[in-house]
């Protein structure tokens, strides 16, 4: 949403009004205004080349607007071969005087604006009408051409970006998963022997399954959570029957060295003992595994990247 203001300001100087900007044509050039909380969005487009002349007039259009920024409260600005944007704190009238002058620096430097296409240069003539395409909101005024570029290289892109990343070992991702489960089986042992309660370890037993696969360099994608899945479902069976056995020998007061000796058959008496049940100690310390890996393993907080959308006007 645009604030009332800009969005009067904006009408003024003849642009369309959007929900989240306002566009259009301004003294030749294609310009995006938008708004966010109290900073304001000036994105100019126009054309560049990749050139060494061209070079030179942005940085002088970056020099001079380098200067005026205490003047007018410009936070940040970025100038690149299509556009230049600024970021403004300050009022609308501050800002208008701005737009006029950044213009007129533009004008002075011989940037063409929607003359020609941003991206590739062409000359719109009367019979060739550009087309307006807004990437992340920003307006830019491109040829038929670079349109169908632009839209089958985004696709492309997108393509690219949902294939499954299935690069690192599956060996390795084992063999450190299995190191993690060996690390984790000391921890849960020690803590079992102490007499505290070990349903939690479940949680840090599969996070260090997945510390120990992502260290080796484990396959990633798909591979990885039925790894630690498997893993760390051996290593809480595992453990909590033993975490059990352990608090059975502290309940009948059997010495744990008895237990280290010959564990064996300290196993047997202890699931013979009347006291000896895993279930509860099983799937509790599984759902804490299984919360572990659901958050570390399957990406789930990590930031998706936002896909661009672009939209021809
Ligand atoms: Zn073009």
């Amino acid at each position: 949403m645009i604030s009332k203001a800009l969005e009067t300001f904006a009408e003024d100087i003849g642009l369309k009004i959007e929900n989240d900007c306002a566009y259009g044509d301004y003294k030749g050039y294609m310009i995006t205004l938008s708004e966010k909380g109290n900073k304001r969005n000036v994105f100019i487009n126009y054309y560049l080349m990749d050139s060494e002349s061209d070079a030179l007039k942005k940085f002088r259009l970056s020099e001079s607007v380098k200067s005026d920024m205490s003047k007018f409260g410009i936070k940040e600005f970025d100038i690149d071969d299509n556009g230049l944007s600024a970021e403004l704190i300050d009022t609308i009238s501050k800002l208008s005087e701005y737009l006029d002058i950044l213009i007129e620096k533009l004008n002075d430097e011989d940037i063409v604006g929607h003359s020609n296409c941003s991206e590739c240069g062409k000359h719109n003539n009367s019979d060739t009408k550009y087309k307006t395409v807004s990437l992340n909101q920003n307006r830019y005024v491109l040829c038929d051409s670079c349109t169908l570029n632009l839209i089958q290289n985004s696709s492309k892109m997108e393509a690219e970006k949902k294939a499954e990343d299935t690069s690192g070992s599956l060996v390795l991702g084992i063999l450190g998963s299995v190191i993690g489960l060996l690390v984790g089986t000391a921890i849960w042992g020690f803590i079992a022997s102490l007499g505290i309660i070990t349903m939690w370890m479940g949680f840090a037993l599969a996070l260090l399954i997945y510390i120990g696969y992502v260290l080796f360099k484990g396959k990633k994608g798909k591979t990885r959570i039925i790894v630690i899945s498997a893993v760390s479902l051996v290593g809480v069976i595992l453990n909590s029957m033993s975490s059990e056995v352990i608090k059975v020998f502290k309940l009948t007061e059997t010495v744990l060295d008895k237990f280290l000796i010959s564990p064996i058959s300290h196993i047997q008496v202890a699931m013979e003992h009347e006291k000896y049940d895993f279930t509860i100690t099983f799937i509790i310390a599984l759902l804490c595994a299984a919360f572990a890996i659901i958050i570390f393993a399957t990406d789930i907080l990590k930031d998706k990247p936002k896909p661009e959308t672009i939209k021809i006007d």
